[in-house]
């Protein structure tokens, strides 16, 4: 009989962040890919006898890596294994799930998804920034920072955005890298330079570390702090709130 792949959420960093079906199914599990952001803690909830790949660690670039994960999932399935996928954060945010599960489909292999507690909303919580606040933010908006935004690899309309931050809040992932280019560029685009901004480093974790500015002096203070990866940004007034007492875990 043919196994299954389950897509699951890991969550963004503290282990007790997974879903309970999410931990079902990786006790469950005869073999699990992992990524290189899931809480490693979560490794010694799998069987003895289950199989672990870490498909963080591959060598190859990141476009060939992807097609020998799909590849491994459907191998495994193939063998008649329950396969569990475990990603970061949630697995349709930012994490290539869709592509994964439409691999799975194209293979006629049955997949499942069991999401997860994404970065984009439980990173800001733990840093005292709720994304959305009644008269303060009734809409938010997550967006990618890979790309630069002064070159032709970037397909994110900072007008778009600047039109969005009137209405609520700005999450930026995989952003530190290019935060000065996207920072200068969202104010080019009509967003005030003192408008309140943070970035958080590994966030629901042990070593989380923020950085707190302006949209105008967050990247300087980002970079003189060595802020790295796995870092996002939010930008927006609800930042203020952890100044009023939401800062809980201070
Ligand atoms: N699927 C994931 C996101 C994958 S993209 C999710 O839903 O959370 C990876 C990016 O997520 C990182 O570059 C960073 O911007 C953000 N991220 C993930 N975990 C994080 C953490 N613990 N602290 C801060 N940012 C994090």
């Amino acid at each position: 009989m043919t196994g299954k792949v389950v897509l699951v959420g890991a969550g963004p960093g503290d282990a007790g962040l997974i879903t309970v079906k999410g931990l079902k199914i990786l006790q469950q599990a005869d073999v699990v890919l992992y990524d290189r952001l899931i809480p490693l803690a979560l490794l010694d909830e799998l069987r003895a006898d289950a199989e672990r790949i870490d498909v963080g660690k591959m060598p190859t670039k990141h476009r060939v890596a992807q097609e020998d994960i799909n590849r491994l999932l459907i191998e495994h399935a193939r063998q008649g294994k329950l396969v569990v996928r475990l990603k970061g954060g949630d697995p349709f945010v930012f994490g290539r799930g869709g592509e994964e599960a439409l691999a799975c489909h194209a293979a006629g292999i049955r997949f499942e998804v069991v999401p997860g507690v994404s970065s984009a909303i439980a990173v800001p919580a733990y840093a005292g920034v709720p994304v959305t606040h009644r008269q303060v933010a009734s809409a938010f908006t997550v967006f990618t920072g890979h790309a630069d935004p002064n070159t032709t690899d970037s397909d994110i309309d900072y007008a778009a955005l600047a039109s969005a931050a009137r209405l609520g809040t700005l999450v930026l992932l995989m952003g530190v890298n290019n935060l000065p280019h996207i920072a200068a560029r969202l104010q080019a685009e009509g967003i005030a330079g003192d408008t309140p901004a943070i970035c958080i480093e590994w966030g629901t974790t042990p070593q989380q570390r923020t950085v707190e500015g302006t949209l105008a002096t967050l990247s300087a203070l980002v970079i003189e702090a060595g802020i790295g990866t796995p870092a996002l940004t939010v930008i927006g007034a609800v930042v203020n709130l952890r100044g009023m007492g939401l800062d809980w875990l201070t």
